[in-house]
């Protein structure tokens, strides 16, 4: 059997799997990064890379769709860019304190909003804005892991993947990891943990390298929200799977009176006025939702070209689960629906407002990009993000989330990340 050794071995290239083998990889440990999906070049910033790196996944129960990135860099090829520290129950609730690793992430990457510039050229975004601010409502720019200086205004393509490599993506720290000696097994799936005596000592693995097993001191799991829970109900870690969240947002479309550039940018305001009391946030949508109506728009005139778009993400309550075989089951409380329709009722008043004809709104609903809690702390991992009673393996990805964080949670990842690297 081909066997590797290392000192740590990290499954997943997300934010979380990303950073660890970086932060590691500083510290001079010898790291085994492995990934299932390749290191795509070809796709990003196409439509075609839904299919090769974006996969569309149908969860049984509610109807929804969630999109997941497969691909050296997890979701993070594909996301739209945000940046939100870490929500304040981690620290209050979980004594996860991870301000110097979030304040060390935004000076290295230089997270900031967009330039005012930008914002010039974006009519449909400026009138949401004046629209939300006249109901009393801040809608403000939004910090973004985008190098303005790269970026192209008009573009609106972060959720193909960034041609201009204007957007961070965990893909560059998985590189730069590789730069320090890590090495980087891509199109390698991971199947089990492999226990002796109750410790893990390795992963069975699947790749074109030939490797069997990747042997280790430390293993850790950061395939994501819906390939971590998967492993470890493979490899008999009991109570995983459970309490999965998928952060869902109902899509708000209309045609307004007014023209709207084609170029907007997706997310580059939002409103966090309802995070703390109503536990949903706000934000205007751009091209990649609204392109083909609003090309469509053009060739009939005028009439069309004012397509608008918002969204109302909510924090779902965690009520889902996925089985070993990776498929999910997910419905919606109560308490989630009335969160969706005050989030999309005020969506539609300030489209409305904004000029919007409210004959044309229409709402696509539940559609999710943030899946977690299925290996929860508390539950399956301890603070430490440690497997409880598995000793040497660690969780360090979105499932450890014990509920949604309510805001995009990339940033915090990263930040569990760093401090469970300074433990390793
Ligand atoms: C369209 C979209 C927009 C988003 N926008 C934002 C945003 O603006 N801001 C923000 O903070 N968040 C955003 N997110 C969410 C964010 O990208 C994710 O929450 C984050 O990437 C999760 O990080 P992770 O490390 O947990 O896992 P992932 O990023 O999912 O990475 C896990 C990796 O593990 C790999 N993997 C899975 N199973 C296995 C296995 N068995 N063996 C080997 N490898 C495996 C996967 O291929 C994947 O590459 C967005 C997501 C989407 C889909």
């Amino acid at each position: 059997m081909a066997i590797l050794e290392t000192d740590v071995v990290v499954a997943g290239t997300g934010p979380g799997g990303a950073t660890l083998a970086r932060e590691l990889s500083r510290r001079q440990r010898s790291v085994v990064l492995l990934e299932k999906g390749r290191w795509h070049d070809m796709f990003v910033g196409r439509y075609l890379s839904v299919g090769p790196i974006t996969r569309i996944v149908v969860p049984r129960g509610d109807f929804g769709i969630m999109a997941r990135g497969v691909s050296v860099g997890g979701s993070t090829v594909v996301f739209t860019g945000n940046a939100y520290d870490p929500p304040p129950w981690l620290k209050t609730e979980l004594g996860i304190d991870l301000s110097e690793e979030v304040a060390e992430t935004r000076r290295e990457i230089d997270i900031k909003p967009l330039p005012d510039e930008f914002f010039g050229r974006w009519p449909g975004t400026r009138r949401l804005v004046e629209a939300a601010g006249d109901l009393g409502i801040e809608m403000k720019p939004q910090d973004k892991y985008v190098d303005p200086d790269r970026c192209d205004p008009d573009c609106d393509d972060c959720m193909l993947g960034c041609r201009r490599g204007a957007k961070w993506t965990a893909r560059e720290w998985a590189a730069q990891a590789r730069a320090n000696g890590v090495r980087l097994l891509d199109r390698t799936t991971v199947d089990r943990v492999v226990f002796e005596n109750g410790r893990a000592v390795g992963l069975k693995v699947r790749g074109p390298d030939g490797f069997e097993e990747v042997r280790a001191d430390k293993v850790v799991l950061a395939a994501g929200g819906m390939g971590t829970p998967v492993i470890l109900l493979n490899s008999g870690v009991s109570g995983a799977g459970s309490h999965f969240f998928i952060d869902p947002m109902n899509v708000v479309w209309g045609l307004s009176r007014h023209d709207v550039g084609i170029g907007e940018q997706t997310f580059s305001v939002a409103s966090e006025d309802f995070m703390e009391s109503d536990d949903f946030m706000i934000g205007n949508l751009g091209r990649l939702f609204l392109y083909h109506w609003a090309w469509l728009g053009r060739l009939r005139g005028y009439a069309f070209g004012g397509a608008t778009g918002m969204f109302a993400k909510v924090g779902d309550s965690p009520g889902g689960s996925i089985d070993a075989r990776g498929v999910i089951r997910k419905t919606y409380t109560a308490g989630d629906r009335a969160k969706f329709k005050k989030g999309t009722d005020i969506c539609k008043k300030i489209m409305i407002r904004a000029g919007v004809v409210p004959g044309t709104l229409l709402v696509l609903p539940n559609v999710g990009g943030h899946p977690g809690g299925t290996a929860a702390i508390g539950k399956v991992v301890g603070p430490d993000l440690q497997v409880l009673g598995a000793e040497n393996l660690f969780v360090c990805d979105a499932s450890v989330f014990p509920r949604s964080p309510g805001r995009p949670p990339s940033l915090t990842i990263i930040g569990l990340a760093k401090r469970l690297s300074k433990t390793l």
